[in-house]
């Protein structure tokens, strides 16, 4: 039953979501004037021609405020009325500029058009021109206008530019072996927007040394508050330079070596000047790339937040999964769309880092339901530890009666295998520390351990990781009590049968990776595959010239078939593909992103090359959309790359066309919706890629973008993610070294926008699920609502946490004319485009409504009991409800009367604030055996390399790490670090980013936002 405990506990914030408090992201023209275009430059290198039609011909300069950019514009014209004039654009080399020539009637000497010009990393301008008769010429029918616009930067990309002029002045990039760049721009704001121009600064300004397709520019995930920070860094030879810049300021922060070899007094000087979670995530992402691992796994460190050995070791999981128990069937494991299935359910226990790299690699995120995990080492779990099930969905028949009616009945029963890994971080670190005789542990101990571990994954991967169960023959039921159902599992409805809609399988909670439960099944043992494995050996160039093919057959088709000539740097035509995620014979692809863009001028920066995160056993596949004139037409041409050929599959619907709509007006047609899904784009992504295409027709912001991009697919289920985050970012601030962490009880598409945007991750252990009923999470301040999870901000210096519950109550639609699923779900999609910008939309009726209640502060024990998914009898999310309200100094004083009960119950009390006596009674504690929060994952350590540096790592990591860490520093009485071993002080410590991390910047938006 629904909880109807009394409201004395709650603290009720209710926000009816008005637009119009949203900040407004879209950007209007900004400079606006009129010019009266006299139209003797341009006739001069016009051949005039005399009919008798008034054919107006505007010509249009464009400069850049940086000169070297050489980018084709975006030019529109508009009548005095505003509305939109098809024009031709053609560039005439006499008069070094465009030529805009289209027909308008009733034009007369004297009329003006508003034109404006947009290119990206510019600011858009517009101006009035007035057309005249040509004076020189009497028999000259035109009308002829000009003018000039000196395109301004925004302040973005300024920021982007300047930072790597300055970078290439100080590190020399012509002098290099290779350059790197990271930055955080792109999610996080900057003047007010989302900061995606930067990088378009970096990729320019550094003239082709740094593209996308090299993977030497990374795009470290940040929330909308984080700073925007850049690192470059040059190899030469084995020297490895850095310069970054912190916060937006283009004064660089530090200039130096950033090399795992650099002394201890120079990473004191690093970290004393870059310091908080990007300090460790510079230095490990150089030192990585230097080491050469690859592209993807960079990729894939950038956006876990650092490279670590859990970031490794989950690689290297994948690697042995995939080889071993390869996919078979993508199966949904809740509600959602059709984009909502994956091919292995991931059964994790957050806090390893691992969690992150599998759910990247396998793209099994939790939002589709992909990933299951709270804190279960209570059971004999560990936070190295990951689970996989390969599940096969039950399969019906219909059987007639004897009276005639019909039944349902289970045909084959569903089953799956459950494989369990661990990375053996352990033994790992025992070998390096004895060969390296490391007596001491700290965050240039890791970076040198990241360069040994990625030695071992090159010369012996399946050392690495370790098979701890590999079963077969789970039962529904089983799979039902791991992963949890929170609605009952029934027979079909599809035919009338007397038992359709019954009840099979009850509502189940998730219990995650019970490993006692897991124990007690005792399946049978798994058989492994045993195909041979091949590593391709493709240049950089040889990937990028699949990219370039693609584009130049893109091309022609659309030639042939709509005689469209595809123009370079067009704003209306979107690349999407899965390029940079799939592999071709086990290499990365994203090489293939620099060849599409050399053709087209496409970039992930400009929002018009979308990359869509996919297993990386899918086919590599490319789709050109050109939005049309009207912006619903999606004209598409879609290839597939055949490798056993370097030939392409070009898609065709069933009249043989190659290039077909997949705009709304189509999506509104159910015989078409199955001619391109089966026909035209027949690879099982025909809904990743027209829902993203047409999400992108209405130009979502770049934050938005990324996260459908994450998701797989745009739908309606993905987007509360976008208003929790914003909700909770402005009445839940940060400040200090605060941060946030969310226990999921109602899991769909939300929760990918939610991991993506709010900075939590599972990896991190900052972002758990515990799947329940339906009826549980019924919302009961929220009527129509649905409890979808806890935000917790926890505060590592009082070891307090305000928790509150989250309450999300859906918008409801006017879908009028819509027939077809398809149709219905791109307008609700759209609708939320809309109100996110804070603009309104025809789709809706009554705006979404979001709710905390339940407010409370809690303690460590607290935590780490909600992160276990509560208690024997009631779930994390009826756990907290129970809890008793309290203010910060009720707890602060609970907590010295406790004092000491509290300490190493959970993970989160890091070794920031030096106090020895404290950490070394957490770290005692946390080796007890009791519930561990387990939040931080078990990677790095960032301190300052002092004498004092050992670190403890309280409650990183299971309690056998706790105890190896505590070792070491007890085996090396003799070295000069051992009068110290026990005086944990980390200047800046941060649990690898965990709870710790994510508030260093914040405190300079606390202000703001609580206005
Ligand atoms: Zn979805
Ligand atoms: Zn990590």
């Amino acid at each position: 039953m629904k909880n109807r405990a009394i409201k004395r506990h709650m603290v009720l914030l209710v926000l009816t979501v008005l637009f119009a408090l949203f900040i407004c992201g879209a950007a209007s023209a900004a400079d606006s004037s009129t010019t009266n275009g006299s139209g003797s430059n341009l006739t001069n290198s016009t051949s005039a021609s005399s009919h008798h039609v008034v054919d107006p011909i505007i010509g249009v300069k464009v400069g850049y405020e940086y000169s070297s950019d050489s980018i084709n514009p975006e030019i529109t014209v508009k009548d005095s009325k505003g509305a939109k004039i098809n024009a031709t654009k053609t560039y005439d080399m006499a008069f070094k500029g465009y030529k805009l020539s289209f027909d308008y009637a009733g034009a007369v000497s004297g009329t003006k058009f508003n034109v404006s010009v947009s290119a990206p990393g510019y600011t858009t301008q517009s101006q009035m021109i007035a057309v005249f008769f040509n004076s020189a010429n009497a028999t000259d029918t035109n009308l002829y206008g000009s003018a000039t616009f000196n395109m301004k930067a925004t302040a973005a990309y300024k920021l982007g530019r300047e930072a790597t002029k300055k970078a290439d002045q100080l590190l020399n990039f012509s002098k290099a072996d290779k350059v790197l760049a990271i930055t955080t721009a792109g999610v996080p704001k900057y003047k007010g927007v989302t900061s995606e121009d930067c990088i378009e600064g970096i990729l320019n300004g550094s003239g082709g040394k740094i593209t996308y397709g090299k993977g030497n520019l990374l795009m470290l995930r940040q929330t909308a508050t984080d700073p925007v920070d850049f690192a470059f860094i040059v190899k030469k030879g084995t020297s490895l330079q850095a310069v970054v810049f912190l916060n937006g300021s283009l004064t660089p922060a530090y200039v130096g070596t950033i090399s795992e070899n650099m002394t201890k007094k120079q990473w004191n000087a690093y970290f004393k000047n870059v310091s908080g979670e990007d300090a460790f995530a510079f230095a490990s992402l150089a030192n990585a790339w230097s080491d050469g691992v690859s592209n993807d796994v960079l990729r894939e460190a950038a956006f876990h937040g650092h490279v670590c050995e859990g970031t490794l070791g989950g690689y290297s999981i994948v690697q042995a999964l995939l080889k071993y128990y390869p996919p078979i069937k993508a199966t949904s494991g809740g509600v959602g769309s059709p984009g909502d299935i994956t091919s292995y359910k991931i059964i994790g226990v957050p806090g390893g880092s691992d969690d992150d790299a599998v759910i990247y690699f396998l793209d099994a995120t939790p939002g589709k339901s992909g990933y299951v995990g709270f804190d279960t080492t209570a059971t004999g779990a560990t936070t190295n530890m990951i689970g996989f099930i390969r599940w096969t969905d039950t399969t019906y028949k219909v059987v007639t009666n004897a009276d005639g009616t019909k039944s349902y009945v289970v045909d084959v029963p569903g089953t799956g295998s459950l494989i369990i890994m661990t990375y053996d971080n352990e033994a790992n670190k025992k070998a390096f520390q004895a060969q390296y005789k490391i007596t001491s542990w700290g965050s240039l101990e890791e970076l040198k351990y990241n360069t040994w571990l990625i030695q071992k994954i090159k010369n012996d991967p399946g050392s690495l990781v370790k098979f701890n169960m590999e079963l077969t023959g789970l039962t529904e039921e089983q799979y039902y009590y791991i992963v949890g159902t929170a609605t009952n599992v029934t027979f079909p409805t599809a035919v009338n049968a007397t038992n359709k809609g019954q009840t099979r399988f009850a509502a189940q909670n998730a219990h995650g990776l019970d490993l006692n439960y897991i124990k007690s099944l005792n399946l049978a043992k798994a058989t492994r595959a045993t195909a041979s494995t091949s590593n391709g050996s493709l240049t950089y160039d040889q990937i990028k010239n699949i990219g370039t093919n693609a584009s130049n057959i893109a091309k022609s088709i659309f030639k042939k078939e709509l005689g469209i000539d595809l123009e370079k740097d067009d704003r209306d035509l979107v690349v999407l593909t899965s390029a940079g995620y799939v592999y071709l014979n086990g290499q990365s692809t994203e090489a293939a992103w620099d060849g599409i863009y050399d053709v087209l001028g496409s970039r992930l920066s400009r929002s018009t090359l979308l990359p869509i995160h996919m297993a990386v056993w899918k086919p590599l596949w490319f789709t050109f959309v050109l939005r049309g004139a009207d912006g619903k037409t999606m004209s598409t041409v879609y290839l597939r790359y055949d490798p056993s050929t370097g030939k392409f599959f070009i898609g065709n619907n069933s009249e043989g066309k190659q290039v077909n709509d997949i705009g709304p007006a189509a999506l509104n047609n159910a015989t078409k919706v199955s001619d391109l899904s089966t026909n035209f784009i027949p690879d099982g992504n025909w809904f990743n890629i027209q829902s993203i295409a047409n999400a992108w027709r209405n130009d979502p912001a770049f934050d938005q973008l990324l996260t459908f991009l994450f998701h797989d697919h745009a739908c309606p289920g993905v987007q509360p993610g976008f208003f929790i985050t914003e909700y909770i970012q402005k009445n839940y601030p940060l400040s200090g070294n605060q941060s946030y962490f969310w226990m999921a009880s109602s899991i769909y598409c939300k929760d990918d926008s939610l991991v993506y945007l709010l900075g939590v991750s599972p990896g991190m252990g900052t972002y758990m699920d515990q799947r329940l009923s339906g009826e549980e999470t019924t919302s009961e301040y929220l009527p129509g609502g649905t409890e979808e999870g806890m935000i917790v901000v926890w505060d590592p210096d009082t070891k307090t946490g305000k928790v509150a519950i989250v309450s999300f109550k859906w918008p409801t639609y006017n879908l009028d004319g819509l027939t077809t699923s398809e149709a219905q779900r791109e307008a609700m999609i759209s609708a939320f485009i809309s109100m996110y910008k804070g603009e309104s939309s025809p789709y809706v009726n009554e705006p979404l409504s979001l709710v905390t209640s339940h407010e409370t502060y809690i303690t460590a024990q607290e935590f780490a009991r909600l992160q276990a998914g509560g208690t024997n009898n009631e779930s994390a999310l009826a756990y907290v409800k129970g809890l008793p309200v309290r203010n910060l100094s009720d707890i602060l004083n609970q907590g010295n009367s406790n004092n000491g009960s509290q300490n190493g119950q959970n993970g989160q009390n890091g070794n920031h604030n030096g106090n020895s006596t404290s950490n070394s009674q957490q770290t005692s504690s946390n080796s007890n055996g009791q519930v561990t929060g387990s939040v931080g994952d078990s990677g790095p350590t960032v301190s300052a390399a002092t004498q004092t540096e050992v670190t403890n790592q309280a409650g990183e990591t299971p309690s056998a790490q706790q105890g190896n860490t505590y070792e070491v520093s007890k085996a090396a009485p003799q070295s000069e670090e051992s009068e110290m071993n026990y005086l944990l002080i980390a200047v800046g410590a941060i649990l690898c980013g965990g709870l710790l991390v994510v508030g260093f910047f914040k405190g300079s938006i606390l202000g703001f936002l609580r206005k």
